[in-house]
């Protein structure tokens, strides 16, 4: 297993652009180049049918200037009202670079600023991943930053790296790559030993990894090794494999892709991806309520299908879209666990319908499932 079988296999791919990689060290300009290159790749990507993702930092770094904020000061200690203030003066900027360049090769980009919380609750994780869905499924290249205006320290990611790893578990990814201004991981810091090697793979990340890892060094970078590792973890316990790459060159996406001598740090996935996801529902769930199911929705959940409104025959508890209700049989046996399409009320009305009936029942058109299966977990 190397980088490049496990890019070439990936369908969906999660990219982050450090903000070192966007802006020109010594005009502190935009790499107008750099981006349209990014955006050819991403261009011959989606031709092949692939679906891609940009996690773009930048938002601060490109307000740095309006708001009079030293270019020695390290990202970490620029203060948290003025990080907010030169994202909501960057952000616009750097997004409008990405849509120019998107746009002159006929691809359309959407800008997406998610918080700590989209990531972490339930209901509003399910929405945003369907807004990222819905976007993908329309050739739309999101371009996600975190929205560092409103959010708040407690709230706060703080570096894009572990946010695109959780955007990756949001949309069920296949890949996860930080293009960066470091080759990949080494066994001890290259900044300062010319001895150092590359570790093309790590099948299992261990606490010696994780000691080989230097803080963010003086310039843009926000989250430096430590916070690459952190993304790794999160991802590869997904089930998601993630790769560090060399970002500054032009076309550095292309040339991962096609040149096998290029240097990376591959981070294997730990487990497959259906029992990492088990492990994220269950270990996320406290039930709300249950659906009592008949035995044809039962024999149809085994198959691996979605559980639809017509096989539930009853339901217990008062719930929101996107909480958690347990699965069972008639008889009260319990056969699962997934997190609900829709609220209570709506639930109740439309168990039992078919779903072409939901729209006229509840006046809007909602899902066409009240759990789909890859929000559920049998045998739980
Ligand atoms: N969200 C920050 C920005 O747009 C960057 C965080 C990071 O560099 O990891 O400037």
């Amino acid at each position: 297993m190397n980088t490049r079988t496990v890019l070439n296999k990936a369908q969906k791919l999660v990219i982050k652009v450090g903000s070192a990689l966007l802006m020109n060290s010594d005009s502190h300009d935009i790499k107008k180049g750099w981006i349209e290159a990014l955006a050819q790749d991403i261009a011959a990507l989606s031709a092949q049918g692939r679906e891609v993702i940009i996690v773009s930092s930048g938002g601060v770094a490109f307000g740095r200037k309006a708001l009079g904020i030293s270019w020695d000061t390290r990202p970490i200690d620029i203060r948290l009202e003025q990080k907010q203030a030169a994202s909501a003066v960057g952000q616009p900027r750097i997004f409008a670079a990405y849509e120019q360049a998107l746009e002159a090769l006929g691809l359309t980009g959407a800008q997406v600023l998610l918080t700590m919380l989209e990531t972490e609750n339930r209901r509003m994780h399910l929405n945003a991943r369907e807004t990222l869905q819905t976007l993908l499924d329309h050739n739309v290249v999101p371009i996600i930053n975190e929205n560092d205006t409103i959010s708040t320290e407690e709230l706060r990611f703080g570096d894009n790296d572990r946010l695109a790893a959780r955007v990756a578990q949001m949309v069920d990814a296949d890949c996860v790559v930080l293009l960066s201004t470091a080759d990949g991981l080494f066994d001890k810091d290259p900044n300062r030993h010319p001895d150092a090697r590359l570790i093309p793979l790590v099948e299992q990340i261990t606490e010696e990894h994780l000691s080989m890892a230097g803080e963010a060094l003086p310039g843009l970078s926000t989250g430096g090794m430590k916070s690459k590792l952190q993304a790794a973890l999160a991802s590869t316990r997904a089930g998601i494999p993630l790769i560090i790459a060399h970002g500054e060159e032009i076309h550095a996406l292309r040339t991962l892709f096609e040149d096998e001598n290029k240097p990376s740090t591959l981070f294997a996935a730990s487990e497959n991806r259906i029992s990492a996801r088990k492990r994220w529902i269950e270990g996320h769930v406290n039930a709300k309520g249950s659906f009592f199911v008949d035995e044809g929705a039962m024999e149809a959940l085994k198959k691996g299908k979605s559980l639809l409104p017509v096989g539930v025959k009853r339901m217990e508890g008062t719930f929101k879209r996107g909480d958690p209700i347990r699965i069972k049989t008639l008889q009260g046996y319990d056969i699962g666990i997934g997190l609900s399409a829709y609220a209570s009320g709506d639930a109740a009305k439309i168990i039992g319908k078919h779903s072409a009936d939901i729209a006229d029942i509840l006046g809007f058109t909602g899902r066409a499932v009240l759990v789909h299966r890859d929000d559920m977990v049998l045998g739980s």
